[in-house]
Order: structure tokens, then C-alpha cells, then sequence
């Protein structure tokens, strides 16, 4: 006898980090932005009204487009906006990677990719990074139904030159390639500007992490006139209205202050080279971090063990426990203080374990 139960669509989620509740805690653990988002979104906030709710909000986005669009200077028809770079991201699997064909993305790199892969049932290959965790563009040469891949990647916070990103798209013509940018904005190179040359490239941003404003839920996608409207076509067909009134209103302010961008992305680059270098002095080993993170080990020190001891001690950070990435932590950089008081943690507890 035929159940319910039999046709429920089965899936394997995706696990967010923790958000634990309380004060005096210092969270490292999901690459939150530790300073608020520019003045200008407060103060826009305070303008707003419950009367405001009343209504739908715009379904074309069209003030939030129109400021990306003169910050990146593209045209509104190259720009896409959902509901945090993971919905733009999502619609953009269902809408390019449509094919029989195996989607490639590297094997160490952000997991929701193949838990996307898995909802919408896309045949997907992983392409393993190499021993020092770098993504290999000549391993994107074969037969594939579209490619995407974090730029700088995520855990590591290697970011690929443009060249590489290039060789990619050179080899890969015929296909989608999404590059997802959520970490460009601490000093990676952005492939926006061969958005010109590839019709077939859409590029991934978020206002998450660089604009301070993860709890929003704002991100943006960048592409040809073409690959924008059937991203449009697919959002159309499944909610009209993604964006919040908030989110519409206060992101495209935080876009028109590009000085407080520069300001606060710079300190946090700053403070990355600064806690990075302390770091090392301490033993730890790390790749080339291009992100507002870092990707620690250490040789005396289990990670497992050290990433219990740091929650103790009310520092969270990321813990990944299973295959290449166990003896590794991912650590956000947070304010100086902040990160003085991980580092003075660290100092005690290395001489004391
Ligand atoms: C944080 C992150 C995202 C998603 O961010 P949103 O908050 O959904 O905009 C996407 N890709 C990578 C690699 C990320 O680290």
C-alpha cells in the first residue's frame, strides 16, 4: 500500500554554525563582520515606519539594484538580488545546472554545494585540491554540466589569482561558472571585471560578511544580461518577492557608503596580518588567508582539544572533525581586543598543554 511517508522529497541538510546566546562570549565561529554596518543604515532604520509593512515590497529590487549596479558600474540588467548569497546561490543551481552532465566544484570548499546538489538532484564530481589546499585550474578540463567555486575558498581562505580564474573560464565556454565571492572584499581580486568577456559567468556576493549585515539576509549576483533574466525567470516562478523591506531599504544604503566599507574591510586585513604573524610566532601554520579568517593547525596542539578548550574559555570557532581538515580550526578575525584575548589564551594554554 502506497504511504505518504514514500513520497516525501528525502534530503541531507546543511548544518549552519552554532549562534550561541549571552554576553561576554567572543564569536569567531561563522565569519560575522565584528564592527555594526555603516551609520547610514541606523539611521535609515530609524526612519522606518510598522506602517511601512503594510504593502509588498518591490519585486524587482530596482533601489538596491540601481546602487550595486553604479558601485560595481554595471547596468541593473546584469544584477540579481536574493535573500543572502545562499538563496541567490541556490537559485542559481536550479537555474543553470540543469543538464545530465557532472557539476564540478573542489572537494574541500563550501558545504552547502553539494547539499544543493543533492536537493534539486544534480550529478555533481569533486576536483581535490592539492596538498597545499590550492585548487588546480587544469582539473576543470573535463566533460562537466557547470562549475562553481569559492574565491577566496571557504575553510581555507586561499584566494586564486585572476589568471586562474580565467584559465577556468577559457576552458569552459559552453557551461555556467559561478565564482563565489562571500570573502573578495579582504583583498582577493574580484573576477567582475571579465564579467565583460564571459557571457557565461556569474559572479556571487554577499553583504553578510564585508557589509555587516548577516542577519539581513542580503546577497547579489553579477552577470550577463542573459543569465540574470533566467535567474529572474526561475525567482519569478517560485516567490516574487524574496527581499524584506528592511532588507531593500537598509542594504542599499549600506552600498552608498563606500568609505565606511573601505574603512572597516581595511581593519579587518590589518588585523588578520597582525594576528597572523603573532600566530606563526606561537607555532601555528596556516595558508595565505584572503578572507576575514584563518585556517590554523598546530603540530603540539589537537585540534579537537583546543577547539573544546577555547568554547571553555567562551571563544567559539569552527571545528571541521572529519578527514583533511580535522587537525585544522577556523578562526574569524574579530576586533584587536578581541583577537589580543584569543591570542593571550592561546599563549597560556600552549605552555600549559
Ligand atoms: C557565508 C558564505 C555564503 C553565504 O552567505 P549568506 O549569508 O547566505 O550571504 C556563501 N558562500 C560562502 C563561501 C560563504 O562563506
Amino acid at each position: 500500500m502506497a504511504n505518504w511517508e514514500d513520497w516525501i522529497r528525502r534530503t541531507e541538510p546543511y548544518v549552519p554554525g552554532e549562534q550561541p546566546r549571552g554576553d561576554r562570549l567572543i564569536k569567531l565561529n561563522t565569519n560575522e563582520n565584528p564592527y555594526p554596518p555603516a551609520p547610514g543604515v541606523q539611521k535609515a532604520l530609524e526612519r522606518m515606519r510598522a506602517e511601512d509593512f503594510r504593502k509588498y515590497p518591490d519585486p524587482e529590487a530596482s533601489a538596491l539594484k540601481a546602487a550595486l549596479a553604479g558601485r560595481y558600474r554595471l547596468t541593473p540588467e546584469q544584477i540579481f538580488v536574493g535573500v543572502g548569497s545562499d538563496d541567490v546561490l541556490a537559485m542559481a543551481f536550479l537555474t543553470f545546472f540543469n543538464s545530465s552532465r557532472p557539476v564540478l566544484f573542489p572537494d574541500i570548499t563550501y558545504s552547502f554545494y553539494p547539499v544543493w546538489a543533492g536537493l534539486f538532484r544534480i550529478p555533481y564530481e569533486t576536483a581535490p585540491l592539492d596538498e597545499q589546499f590550492c585548487l588546480r585550474p587544469e582539473d576543470y578540463r573535463r566533460e562537466n554540466g557547470g562549475i562553481v567555486f569559492p574565491n577566496p575558498n571557504a575553510p581555507t581562505g586561499l584566494c586564486l589569482p585572476l589568471e586562474a580564474v580565467e584559465d577556468i573560464l577559457r576552458h569552459n565556454r559552453d557551461v555556467v561558472v559561478i565564482v563565489d565571492e562571500a570573502y573578495i572584499d579582504f583583498g582577493g581580486e574580484s573576477a567582475v571585471c571579465l564579467l565583460d568577456r564571459y557571457e557565461n559567468l556569474l559572479v556571487v556576493q554577499t553583504f553578510s560578511k564585508s557589509r555587516s549585515m548577516a542577519g539581513l539576509r542580503i546577497g547579489f549576483a553579477m552577470g550577463s544580461p542573459k543569465l540574470i533574466r533566467a535567474l529572474e525567470n526561475v525567482k519569478f516562478a517560485y516567490n516574487s518577492y524574496t527581499l524584506n523591506l528592511p532588507s531593500l531599504v537598509l542594504g542599499t544604503e549600506a552600498v552608498k557608503d563606500e568609505a565606511y566599507f573601505q574603512e572597516t574591510t581595511g581593519r579587518i586585513v590589518r588585523t588578520r596580518e597582525k594576528t597572523a604573524g603573532r600566530l606563526r610566532q606561537l607555532g601555528f601554520q596556516f595558508p595565505d588567508s584572503r578572507a576575514n579568517f584563518l585556517f590554523i593547525t598546530h603540530e603540539k596542539a589537537d585540534a579537537a582539544r583546543l577547539y573544546e578548550a577555547l568554547k571553555e574559555a567562551r571563544i567559539y570557532v569552527r571545528y571541521f572533525p572529519s578527514g583533511r581538515l580535522a587537525p585544522y580550526l577556523r578562526m574569524t578575525i574579530g576586533t584587536d581586543e578581541e583577537m589580543e584575548q584569543v591570542l593571550a589564551f592561546l599563549e597560556d594554554y600552549l605552555r600549559r598543554n
